[in-house]
């Protein structure tokens, strides 16, 4: 077994019986980056020797005894997380060459459990996309499938858990971001409840919804990885002042007994056959492991996704105003007056679909339109959150498809942003609603192409997700597959 190739949890063993050294691992993973690299495209910028030194670093603290959790584990970031002296682009024009003065609260705490940050991984533009198509910096290939989308925003750190140029990875979501490119992938993704990690030094996309989370190779290195990154932080007023539970403890509860609700919107017109069939053989072998099945519903799942797209465009068009060319980043060089530079600095640094989006915001959010569409979107938003408060009354935790088909082919859908955004349908509600969701590998199309099982449950209820996650794992057997010829 190659190092690169192994799990958090198989490396931390090995690092604490002294049978391999951090500087070992971080150089088989940054050959295995050499290697593959150039097929997958998933990072903007490596920090090679920044990786090494840190490793050299974990095992002196290691020979100290003194080592974090994460010690010499090597981590890809998505580049949405600001980190101290290392360039940090959003995957836009605009921040090309900006290097924040801090890390991110999520970055500090990797750090200080001893991570090795081995670089910045790509997304799509401010992490508006599903398909990492949207990325200044190129389209990332699905390790399944090379001429196939990666899923997005968080394209980058799940193509680089699934070809091993990581041994895990930080994501972001905000309307299915880490779930939707984890299932793509066939990796495990989890976005944790609103508030549960710190959004500070998070590259803001849409501040009610965004949230940091891993992707990992397995359940149990998604529970590690978690535990690290939770927490109230004084420097985020959305954080949550709750204690963090013992994740690890909640993977061996089982699901004897837990009542797991399958929501029938989840399973409506329009989802891929292959994609129902192995996702209800997941919940198949719930049941036989225990679960007591429950029909649940959730009634405005289909005015999520409208919502979502005036919700998320109105404050995205807020957040983006701050790149004027005057303090972050790119500014142009052709302008001759004030207003010429803010117009030709957004102009030249902004892609395509992040201009629609402030468009949309902006005239969502206009004093003639406010009433009929953002205060509109808002209403919906609490309907969604009743859905899930009622249907968290009746069940533990709720299962369905992450997305209603599997990966697409890069290029495919480039004229058709509307059917793009639908295929966010049944992971923008837990956004909406700040719940956590999971997404867990559960087959293959018979093309090859990996699909995702979601599991949700209620606001910091996270500790369920990992316990249904890990029972399902094990009955799926489907750990350590990995795609051919890399
Ligand atoms: N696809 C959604 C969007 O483009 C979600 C993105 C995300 O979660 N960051 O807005």
């Amino acid at each position: 077994m190659e190092l690169y190739s192994l799990t958090v949890h198989q490396l931390r063993e090995m690092l604490s019986k002294g049978e391999v050294s951090a500087v070992e691992i971080t150089e088989s993973v940054l050959a295995r980056i050499e290697r593959v690299e150039d097929r997958i495209g998933a990072f903007i910028t490596l920090d090679r020797d920044g990786a090494l030194a840190q490793a050299a670093g974990a095992d002196r603290e290691i020979a100290r005894s003194t080592a974090g959790s994460l010690a010499g584990i090597p981590l890809a970031l998505k580049d949405v997380a600001c980190t101290e002296g290392l360039r940090t682009t959003a995957g836009s024009k605009i921040l090309e060459s900006f290097i924040p003065p801090y890390d991110a609260t999520m970055v500090t705490k990797l750090k200080k459990a001893g991570a090795v940050i081995l670089g910045k991984v790509s997304m799509d533009e401010f992490a508006m996309g599903s398909a990492n198509e949207n990325c200044a910096f190129g389209t990332p290939h699905n390790p399944w499938a090379l001429d196939y989308v990666c899923g997005g925003s968080s394209g980058g750190s799940a193509a680089a858990v699934a070809a091993d140029e990581c041994i895990a990875s930080i994501g972001s979501d905000t309307g299915g971001s880490i779930r939707q490119p984890a299932s793509h992938c066939g990796v495990v993704g989890l976005k944790p409840t609103y508030g549960r990690v710190s959004r500070y030094g998070l590259i803001a996309y849409a501040s009610s919804l965004d949230q940091f989370g891993p992707l990992t190779k397995d359940v149990r290195d998604c529970a590690t990885i978690l535990q690290e990154i939770s927490g109230y932080d004084q420097l985020d007023s959305t954080s949550v002042n709750i204690g963090v539970p013992d994740y690890q403890a909640a993977l061996e509860r089982g699901v004897k007994g837990l009542k797991v609700g399958i929501p029938k919107e989840y399973f409506e017109e329009g989802i891929d056959p292959e994609v129902a069939v192995a996702v209800r053989n997941g919940i198949d072998l719930l049941k036989e492991a225990g679960a007591e099945l429950v029909d649940i519903s959730l009634p405005h799942t289909d005015y999520g996704v409208a919502a979502y797209y005036i919700i998320a465009p109105a404050e995205a068009s807020s957040n983006l105003a701050r790149y004027d060319g005057v303090r972050y980043g790119q500014r142009s060089a052709e302008a001759e007056t004030l207003l010429e530079m803010y117009r030709k600095t957004r102009s030249e640094g902004f892609g395509t679909e992040v201009k629609r989006r402030i468009m949309i915001g902006t005239y969502a959010l206009s004093s003639g339109y406010y009433d009929a569409y953002y205060k509109k979107a808002l209403q919906v938003r609490t309907l969604i959150i009743n859905d899930f408060k009622e249907a968290f009354t009746i069940c533990d935790v709720m299962v369905s498809p992450v997305t209603p088909g599997p990966a697409w082919r890069i290029g495919e859908k480039n004229n058709d942003p509307l059917s793009v955004y639908l295929t966010d349908i049944l992971t923008i509600p837990a956004n909406m609603a700040g719940v956590p969701g999971l997404s867990l590998p559960c087959g293959f199309t018979s093309q090859g192409l990996p699909i995702g099982f979601q599991i949700q449950a209620a606001h910091f209820a996270e500790e369920k997700l990992l316990q249904t996650a890990y029972a399902l794992e094990r009955e799926l057997g489907l750990v350590g597959r990995k795609p051919a010829g890399l």
